[in-house]
């Protein structure tokens, strides 16, 4: 193989703690599933990841016992309810090593949190003959909230490009900041290719040039230990549904004094101070983003998979990951007729590739009739496709729970795919 992929931290993959995995997937019964004869080889884990016990029973229980609606009451139910809901808020900020939990709001996911970002900040900071910046390997909810806020303002879209092996051009991003620029708005890691992104580095130049910087968290957060203050984001996204919690659910961190400084985006209940129809004066943080009833089961389940995650441990978890990445690369690049795309050195759990004369979505058929869950598609990047040429890609991505037979399983199905198409 060309490139060796590196979990994103000091130790080597090696050295790092082992994972017990069979211990892991007892945690996930849906694993257990058979797909026509064939046993679930769940290999779609960057379109959502499976939900452990733990997250299922925090939901339940939590639906069983203690449901209500939150903030509004004084009944013993709401206020259960009201406590578990931030708790959950405090947990995300463990979790992302933020300063404070009125950083944190809850949305229903990465593109509602980018939404959000784009035109409460967005529209109060940026005007015609502005620009702002985001990469080429961005996933769309990281381009089209930004092309629709350049469109309003009259402001330029920059577009920071990738080399062949999927990574960021630095110097070009050097070159395209100036001080027009508002916003870079750059992804931890790509779905597409599983590039991991020197987030940090880009702070520094994003910073130097007086703009802020929005950072996509969705394809970081299984993989990686996250310090939103380390690596200099002035905001930063993610979706449960990317690290095993629940779908529908989400968070925003942002730096306290952007956040205060922003207009609220929605209104409705819950984000007000006092109305009146001569003045409506709005809540302080984090309720002046949450406007109406939140997803409050989904912020339990939340806060479950972070648990859950700790209790495993990220360090273990990525290099568990890199581990069978490493595997799939090496032997899909022993077979011939395969094209990989993406061979960035920092890699993080994402495998796309190409069978020669086969369509992407043949391959994805195919595979799942072995049991192998893949995705196959554009994956909500299409500029990244355009980069390749290519309409769309299979894309295999791992979790804590695969391993290295799952690997070896999916190698010997495409072997299989390409002799029934030769
Ligand atoms: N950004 C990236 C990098 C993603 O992978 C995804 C999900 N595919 C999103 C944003 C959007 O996340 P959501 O659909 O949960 O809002």
């Amino acid at each position: 193989m060309t490139a060796t992929p590196t979990i994103d931290g000091s130790q080597p993959v090696s050295a790092a703690p082992t994972l017990d995995v069979e211990a892991v997937r007892r945690e996930f019964p849906i694993l257990e599933r058979l797909i026509g004869k064939a046993r679930l080889v769940y290999l779609d884990n960057a379109a959502s990841t499976q939900r452990p016990l733990a997250v299922l029973d925090a939901e339940r229980d939590f639906e069983t016992h203690a449901y209500s609606n939150v903030h509004r009451g004084v009944h013993t139910l709401s206020q259960e309810a009201t406590e578990a809901y931030e708790g959950a808020r405090e947990r995300v900020r463990r979790f992302l090593g933020a300063a404070d939990a009125r950083e944190v709001i809850f949305l229903r996911g990465t593109t509602e949190a980018i939404n959000l970002v784009a035109q409460s900040y967005g529209r109060a900071e940026v005007s015609a003959g502005d620009n702002m910046v985001v990469s080429e390997m961005e996933h769309h909810s990281n381009i089209v909230p930004w092309q629709m806020l350049c469109q309003e303002r009259g402001a330029e879209l920059r577009v920071l490009p990738m080399d062949d092996d999927g990574e960021l051009i630095l110097e070009e991003l050097d070159r395209l900041l100036d001080e027009r620029t508002r916003i870079v708005a750059v992804g931890a890691v790509s779905n597409a290719l599983g590039t991991i992104n020197p987030i940090a580095e880009i702070a520094r130049r994003v910073h130097d040039a007086g703009a802020v910087l929005v950072v996509d968290g969705a394809q970081a957060v299984p993989h990686q230990q996250v310090d939103v203050q380390a690596m200099g984001a002035d905001f930063f996204a993610f979706s449960a549904h990317k690290v095993y919690g629940p779908s529908g659910v989400g968070a925003l961190w942002g730096r306290r004094e952007l956040l205060e400084a922003m207009p609220p985006w929605q209104g409705g209940g819950s984000m007000i101070q006092s109305v009146r129809f001569d003045q409506t004066t709005y809540a302080p943080l984090p309720a002046k983003f949450e406007a109406g009833t939140p997803e409050i089961v989904g912020a339990v389940g939340l806060a479950a998979a972070l648990d859950f995650v700790d209790r495993w441990g990220m360090e273990a978890i990525s290099a568990h990951e890199t581990r069978l990445l490493e595997r799939a690369c090496a032997q899909l690049d022993d077979l011939p007729g395969v094209r990989r795309i993406g061979n960035a050195r920092r890699r993080a759990s994402v495998l796309s590739f190409l069978l020669d004369g086969i369509h992407a979505h043949d391959v994805g058929t195919l595979l799942d009739r072995d049991g192998i869950a893949v995705r196959a598609g554009h994956h909500c990047a299409q500029p990244v496709m355009q980069h390749y040429g290519v309409a769309s890609t299979t894309r295999a991505s791992f979790g804590i729970y695969n391993t290295e037979e799952e690997v070896d399983r999916l190698v010997e199905a495409v072997r299989r795919t390409q002799e029934f198409f030769a």
